[in-house]
């Protein structure tokens, strides 16, 4: 979920790297917090059973304020706000397609105006390095919400060549209300690429935030007020997955859900939908992904991708490179190097700029990630650098690297969503394609070689929706991502991040003989 700017400004020369650094506005480390309630209707609400829960600052541990925190019967609130701004003539609905686009624009250039404010308010939130949620996450947040802005008007029917005098066409019509519940690891960006499309295609939204990361999302639906979208038309409720997330699941009058996050919860979401009203579902779920490294690639190139696509955003990237698969002639000097590289990675306060990792998202986060590197350790991998806390306070952890990984380890199949490498040592290219696609998963993959003929070779074969080809984590909006297996159902971004927003109506017209 990030574009890697990051990993470019690696690549671009000194003169060049200093004034883009220069460019990033200094942070504020203790930002005001604005908005803190349940927004519908564009107004703010209490929850209806008056609760709060806080939201931690990761690097400290410490509360950042009480958040209002909405269960199923704000849900309820909620998609009646949404079915009103969706009802047959409501100003939404009198909204011409190009006129969704203004209001989209309007939104990335309020978005672009507070991008210092918001990304700020991320690194607080979710402890991401204020640099990076600056420079990747709202730039790609700020491109996703124009990109939609230009399909608003844009994506249209066809008319068709029926048999017999008829006129026939279709039209790609709102599905209606779209429940969407984001995760923690790229709040405002997932934010963006369920608001993006949704809003283009003229549905109306309920959103559920996460509930370790819920304050940019809600100072966007400030934003989105001041855009100028009617009342009712996104509608945002912090508060917990089995109460909020679950009542938008299996509400009757939510004709679509997309959710993002773990794949145990996609199964609960696609169950929900189907005991309840058959509402259709996206998901984009967990990922195991084999970053593949042939024995003709450049080493050192290689090695700094294969860190940037492991260890950014602290290890919590749905598509991380987690399965390092290295070929045998270059095994023993790409594992030296990766250590080297990732004792250098710089860990600490993610205000800092001098800090490539800030602390995991929670504690219970933290404790998972430290839960497999024990796991790893008695599997019998060797654990080469780092496995252990970073700091005296906060969640931090050392960038850790497991060499002479097995398959059938629970480190080299279950997703561990923290900065835990491990490297696997392969031997042929048909050998690395079977262990690659031996996952439940299907999200990302990467290959590594200089052989044009291998690197199609291996990506043909692979069972993923995204593979890069001597890149990692390149992402932009007009390109589709999304998982085969159980990374997922459906994609998002691009043309096809569309189709999910739209019924497509076919309207037919017998054409009259016209008496003369
Ligand atoms: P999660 O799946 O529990 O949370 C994601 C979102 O789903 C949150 O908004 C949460 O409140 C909501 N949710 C939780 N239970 C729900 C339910 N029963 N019904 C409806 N919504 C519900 O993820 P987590 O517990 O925060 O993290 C656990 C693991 O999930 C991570 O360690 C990581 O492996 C994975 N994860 C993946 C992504 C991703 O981008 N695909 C993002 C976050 C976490
Ligand atoms: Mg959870």
């Amino acid at each position: 979920m990030l574009q890697s700017v990051f990993c470019r400004l690696s690549r671009i020369p000194r003169v060049r790297r200093y004034s883009a650094a220069a460019a990033i506005p200094a942070p504020s480390t203790q930002p005001d917090i604005h908005f803190n309630k349940i927004f519908i209707n564009n107004e703010w609400h209490d929850a209806v059973s008056k609760k709060t829960f806080p939201t931690i600052n990761p690097t400290t541990g410490e509360i950042i304020c009480q958040v209002a925190e909405g269960d199923k019967a704000d849900v309820e609130k909620a998609v009646k706000a949404a079915k009103d701004a969706f009802k047959l003539g409501s100003p939404w609905r009198l909204t011409d397609a190009s006129a969704r686009g203004l209001l989209l624009n309007r939104l990335a250039d309020l978005i672009e105006r507070d991008k210092a404010y918001l990304a700020s308010l991320e690194t607080l939130d979710n402890g991401k390095p204020y640099h990076i949620a600056y420079m990747v996450d709202l730039d790609l947040v700020i491109k996703c919400i124009r990109y939609y802005a230009g399909w608003a008007d844009k994506y249209h029917g066809k008319t068709i060549p029926i048999d017999g005098d008829y006129f026939c066409y279709t039209r790609h019509e709102p599905v209606g209300v779209c429940g969407q519940i984001i995760p923690w690891n790229f709040p405002l960006a997932m934010q963006s690429w369920k608001l993006g499309p949704a809003l283009a295609t003229g549905n109306v939204v309920v959103m559920k935030l996460a509930e370790q990361t819920p304050l940019t999302a809600l100072y966007v639906a400030s934003l989105i007020k001041e855009a100028g979208f009617p009342p009712g038309v996104v509608n945002i409720i912090p508060g917990y997955g089995p109460s909020a997330g679950a009542a938008i699941a299996a509400h009757m009058d939510v004709d679509k859900v997309a959710f993002t996050g773990s794949t145990e919860v996609g199964h609960l979401i696609q169950q929900a939908a189907g005991k309840s009203n058959l509402k259709k579902v996206t998901l984009e779920l967990g990922g195991k992904s084999p970053n593949i490294i042939l024995s003709d690639a450049d080493v050192n190139f290689a090695v700094e991708e294969a860190h940037t696509a492991l260890f950014f955003n602290q290890g919590q990237c749905c598509c991380a490179g987690t399965r390092t698969y290295v070929q045998e002639a270059i095994y023993d000097q790409f594992v030296e190097q990766s250590v080297e590289r990732a004792k250098r990675r710089t860990v600490g306060d993610p205000f800092d700029a001098k800090n490539e990792q800030g602390p995991q998202v929670d504690e219970e986060q933290f404790n998972k990630i430290l839960g497999y590197i024990s796991t790893g350790k008695k599997e019998g991998a060797k654990l080469l650098c780092g496995g252990e806390v970073a700091a005296d306070r906060g969640y931090f952890i050392q960038p850790t690297v497991f060499g002479d990984v097995k398959d059938e380890m629970r480190i080299a199949r279950e997703e561990i969503f923290g900065p835990v490498m491990q490297i696997l040592k392969f031997k042929t290219l048909e050998e690395v394609i079977e262990r690659a696609n031996d996952t439940k998963y299907g999200l990302a993959a990467a290959v590594f070689t200089n052989d044009i003929n291998k690197a199609h070779y291996i990506s043909h074969g692979l069972r993923v929706g995204t593979v890069w080809i001597n890149c990692y984590d390149i992402f932009g909006a007009q390109a589709p991502f999304g998982g085969y297996k159980a990374s997922g159902n459906g994609r998002e971004l691009g043309e096809d991040g569309l189709a999910a927003y739209t019924e497509v109506k076919t309207v037919t017209t017998k054409v009259l003989k016209k008496n003369s």
